[in-house]
């Protein structure tokens, strides 16, 4: 798509092409056929995140449900609901738009390769079942008979969750946005957002965009409005591909299930299968750069690659000698809460979404339904969610923001090695509702 050449007008701006902007320009466009929606990308659609994640599309909007159920414990029921009303829903979408993007359900496993993770997992299933979730707990003998890998201690299963082929979903959902009318707008970075009277003005280096509306889904990227970079860090997250196995090297692991796959350390891995027979492996480190520093240049590091591929042989020592044929890093918009917030600017014009924090592949259709409802000066059901309503506790600034954030991204990795006992830092920031915990 080309970039944007000469100024023009319309009733909705959408800022960014990945599943936050793509989903609202679709649905923008169902709600009201007649619309007249841009869509803006500073480079190419799925650029970002959206083209660079593991595909796990998860139903919750909370990062878990043990995070969901700290923060909103009387809202789970209803987080609940709506996330699998959403991941439905965009399943649904996906056929009726005959979006070739290799979705499917499938089960996750999130596996215990230390002692105490076993505990953890187990009250974690508690929690789940409790508030009426199919998940179950297999102990070490039943997952290995899943997928084979001494470091399997148990896991906690989770059925029906999804997975996908990011990048041709959101390609898919480009075309479907163009079919239903939405102007496109490659190469087009917008450099500021600006009020004009009742109207919103965007300037790119090119031209100058009008508009009624603006829906702002820049995720991790520079934010054009001030506040958001008070609630978001970007964290760079990495992934390595593998060639395609042999049919004796999946005979090995006797990986048949096609299972997403997770662990439960504080620096965790995920790893899945895919169409084309390869193994997919990422996660383990988040790296943060001071100042919030963002760029190409941190998209390739290839220590963070190491380490990825000596945890990978340590899991599957039966696969050694397997070659990585792709490696790339990406930012993630990492918030104090771990689940996404939103928040309105410019009288009611402008809307925003971010702070997904590594799953918002599924809970992006969502963050673009809670935009449009805020933009269209709805009240909803989605509207009236306290965790629509509230923001994460802001970031301090710098240097505070690295000190903090590296001092706890070590004290997490100490943790891990050693039975999960949290330091007195963890143990503080757990009782400010800061803690991470996977
Ligand atoms: C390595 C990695 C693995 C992940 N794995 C998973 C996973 O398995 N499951 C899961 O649920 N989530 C995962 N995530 C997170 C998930 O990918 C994101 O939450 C989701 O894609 C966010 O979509 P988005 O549209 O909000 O952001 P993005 O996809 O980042 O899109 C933002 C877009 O805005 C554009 N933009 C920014 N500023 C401007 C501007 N000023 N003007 C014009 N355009 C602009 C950017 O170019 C970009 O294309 C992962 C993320 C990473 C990095």
């Amino acid at each position: 798509m080309p970039p944007l050449a000469a100024d023009l007008s319309c009733e909705l701006l959408v800022i960014g092409g990945g599943f936050s902007g793509l989903w609202t320009a679709l649905l923008a466009k169902h709600r009201d056929p007649a619309r007249d929606v841009v869509l803006v990308e500073g480079g190419r659609i799925a650029d970002g995140a959206s083209g660079r994640n593991g595909g796990f599309v998860s139903p919750s909007l909370t990062h878990g449900i043990s995070n969901g159920s700290e923060r909103w414990p009387d809202e789970m029921p209803e987080l609940l609901r709506l996330g699998h009303a959403n991941l439905d829903a965009m399943e649904i979408a996906i056929e009726s738009l005959r979006i070739d993007c290799g979705f499917r359900r499938a089960d996750e496993f999130t596996v215990a390769v230390q002692e105490h993770q076993v505990a953890d997992l187990l009250r974690a299933a508690d929690t789940a079942q409790a508030l009426g979730e199919r998940v179950e707990m297999l102990d070490a003998a039943a997952v290995r008979s899943r997928v084979r890998s001494a470091s399997y201690l148990g896991a906690i299963v989770e059925p029906g969750i999804g997975l996908v082929d990011p990048a041709r979903l959101a390609w898919g959902l480009l075309r479907a946005c163009r079919s239903l009318g939405v102007r496109v707008f490659e190469g087009t970075p917008v450099v500021s957002l600006d009020r004009d009277g009742a109207l919103m003005v965007a300037s790119t280096p090119s031209a100058r965009v009008t508009a009624g509306r603006v829906a702002m889904a820049t995720n991790a990227y520079p934010p054009l409005l001030k506040r958001v970079s008070h609630y978001v860090v970007p964290v760079y997250d990495y992934v390595l591909m593998s060639e395609p196995l042999t049919v004796e090297q999946w005979a090995a692991i006797g990986w048949d299930g096609r299972e997403g796959m997770s662990d439960a350390g504080n620096q965790f891995h995920y790893y899945r299968t895919t169409d084309d027979g390869r193994i997919l492996w990422g996660g383990y480190d988040a790296i943060y750069h001071r100042g919030n520093g963002f760029g190409v240049e941190h998209e390739v590091d290839h220590a963070a690659f190491a380490r990825l591929a000596e945890h990978f042989f340590q899991t599957f020592p039966a696969l050694e000698g397997l070659s990585f044929t792709h490696g790339w890093g990406g930012a993630i918009d990492t918030c104090s809460r771990f689940s996404p917030f939103w928040g309105m600017a410019h009288g009611g014009r402008t809307a925003y979404v971010a702070g997904y924090t590594g799953l918002g592949v599924g809970s992006s259709r969502f963050g673009a339904e809670v935009m449009l409802d805020l933009l269209d000066g709805q009240e909803t059901e989605r509207t009236r969610l306290s965790m629509v309503r509230s923001r994460p506790l802001p970031f301090p600034p710098e240097p505070l923001r690295s000190l903090g954030i590296n001092w706890t991204t070590r004290s997490l990795a100490a943790a891990d090695r050693s039975g999960g006992r949290r330091n007195l830092w963890l143990r503080a920031l757990d009782r400010l509702g800061l803690g991470f915990d996977s």
